[in-house]
């Protein structure tokens, strides 16, 4: 049955008939093994599926994002119905939706009357408190489930996260290889090492071949959903882009499988490098998908780990792309669940300047955020690399607000959810919860940019000037955030040597930093 045939039956306002069991996912929950599903039964139980306005409106999400997460979620829908599940799936253009998630959950429950809700544990800290409300204002009971799609539970991480003195990224990854076998000769890591980060630090050669990555082709009814997102969403951003993502499981595992075979073998490589105009390069492009559930981590981690088998890759690409998954992509979790709701307030260094406009339009002299920017508003997606050393680093050097950091990043990928974005931003990029994520800010001058990458060549700025108007803004702005951060940075081990040079420095030198800096924050927005 195609999509379009199994749309009436997914749209059916009668299979709320005799519901034992109500499960409700959310849209980012697209997996058949979801802990939710389990012991579905056809005849007694409803899959319960919510668009609303509410959630794609919550910060300006990127048109592409919205129309990704809904053409994803309603052909789950369909496969769900054409499987034999009965599925009722409110849509954001039905003319009975109130937009609201909790009020159409509380709408559809009153109107189903099961005898009890079902949930896999939402990902997102509102999800969550959206779930626990229905508790009150059903009268139904409500079970939640663990997600079992994750290596680690939050429970475990928590007691990991409690148990230790300084949290560190590298002991939690450890314990998740440990505990699940991977990657493991015996109880000793294969190769000898946990980590070969070390040798990934890459830059681009001029004449390497990228190879390219399948793009979809929006059929006629996702077609429609990026026209409806379009009409519904003006002011977001991401206007005339075309779709290209995958929206079906078959789709999306023809792209892990295509990232194993021709790309995996230089992910570790080239994984910190950035190029004009090459905004994949040998990266997996799968966070969309492991994120919405079309993917599952744990079959990412196991092809990749048959690739190192069969020599099809070397380990320091297979552990890095391995490492990225069972350990920062589990790490960040952990931290968001045992940290929230608190985290979102974090603001180690007082930080209160707006987020500059150029983050929205890309128009920019500094050719690095002109590129990463613009890539970002084109596919709603840049790398880590671009995402971390230019567009965080840049966010902090600037001394932005966290609040509006959160906002942007949360809105403008494809992949962002807040479990994942929130610590990436409040952790990795901004240091705002003092350390807790990650031993130091990822701070650079514009020598980082330019090794890694071809962007400095092409700049209005001058990557080697410190000074003056031609200088490059990193230059300068790094000294000025080490210089105002001194009190609460350099006593931090690993920003010694920094400080070391700049108790070198001379007073006039000092004093020319801080002028450069103060005069390019005044007028960021003509940068
Ligand atoms: P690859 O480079 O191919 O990496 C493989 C996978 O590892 C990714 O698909 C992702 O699932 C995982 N991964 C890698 N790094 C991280 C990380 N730091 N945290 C969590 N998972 C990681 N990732 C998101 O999925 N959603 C976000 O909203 C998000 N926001 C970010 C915000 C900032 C400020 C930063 C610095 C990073 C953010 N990341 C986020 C992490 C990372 O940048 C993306 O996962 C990655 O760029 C996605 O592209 P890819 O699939 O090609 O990744
Ligand atoms: Fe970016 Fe500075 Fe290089 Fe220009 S010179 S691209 S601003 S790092």
């Amino acid at each position: 049955m195609s999509y379009l045939s199994a749309l009436p039956l997914i749209l059916d306002k009668t299979s709320n008939m005799n519901t034992r069991h109500l499960v409700i996912l959310f849209l980012d929950q697209l997996s058949e093994t979801l802990s939710a599903l389990s012991g579905f039964d056809s005849s007694r139980d409803t899959v319960l599926m919510i668009e609303a306005d509410d959630l794609f409106c919550n910060v300006p999400h990127h048109r592409l994002k919205i129309a990704f997460q809904i053409a994803a979620a309603r052909q789950f829908a369909a496969s769900l119905a054409e499987s034999g599940y009965r599925v009722r799936y409110s849509r954001l253009e039905d003319a009975d939706n109130t937009q609201i998630w909790q009020h159409e959950a509380v709408r559809l429950c009153n109107d189903i009357t099961p005898e009890k809700i079902i949930v896999t544990e939402p990902s997102e800290w509102r999800s969550h408190q959206a779930v626990l409300s229905l508790r009150e204002l059903c009268s139904f009971p409500v079970e939640m489930r663990q997600d079992t799609r994750f290596f680690s539970t939050k429970e475990g991480f928590s007691s990991f996260a409690s148990s230790r003195k300084v949290l560190k990224m590298e002991h939690f990854y450890q314990r998740q290889r440990k505990e699940h076998g991977v990657l493991m000769d015996g109880n000793k890591p294969i190769g000898g090492k946990w980590n070969y980060d070390s040798d990934n630090r890459r830059s681009l050669p001029a004449d390497t071949i990228i190879p390219p990555t399948t793009r979809f082709k929006a059929d006629r009814t996702t077609q429609s959903i990026v026209r409806l997102v379009n009409q519904r969403y003006p002011d977001h951003p991401g206007s005339d882009f075309p779709f290209y993502f995958a929206v079906t499981r078959k789709d999306a595992l023809t792209l892990l499988e295509e990232f194993i075979q021709t790309r995996l073998a230089c992910f570790g490589d080239y994984q910190d490098a950035m190029a004009f105009d090459q905004p994949w390069l040998f990266h997996s492009h799968l966070s969309f998908y492991l994120n919405n559930g079309l993917l599952l981590p744990k079959e990412a981690v196991s092809m990749a780990e048959q690739a190192y088998d069969q020599s099809m890759a070397p380990l320091n690409a297979v552990e890095g792309f391995i490492r990225q998954i069972m350990g920062w992509r589990e790490y960040v979790r952990g931290i968001y669940w045992h940290k929230m709701p608190s985290y979102r307030e974090e603001n180690y260094f007082n930080m209160n300047r707006s987020l500059p406009a150029l983050y929205w339009h890309g128009n920019t002299k500094m050719a690095c955020m002109a590129q990463c920017v613009g890539d970002t508003l084109q596919h709603a997606y840049a790398h880590h690399i671009q995402r971390l050393m230019v567009l965080g680093n840049f966010a902090l050097l600037t001394e932005c607000d966290p609040a509006a950091v959160q906002d942007w990043y949360l809105a403008v990928y494809a992949d962002a959810y807040e479990w994942v974005e929130l610590p990436n931003v409040v952790g990795m990029i901004l240091h705002a919860d003092g350390g807790y994520l990650a031993s130091k800010p990822y701070v650079s001058s514009g020598n980082y940019i330019n090794k890694m990458s071809n962007y400095c060549g092409c700049c209005h700025y001058q990557v080697k000037e410190k000074s003056g108007d031609k200088a490059c803004p990193f230059n300068y702005l790094y000294w000025h955030f080490l210089l105002t951060q001194k009190d609460r940075l350099s006593s931090n081990p690993r920003l010694v040597f920094p400080y070391r040079t700049l108790a070198k420095m001379s007073k006039e030198k000092l004093d020319q930093i801080k002028k450069d800096s103060e005069t390019f924050l005044e007028n960021i927005d003509d940068a």
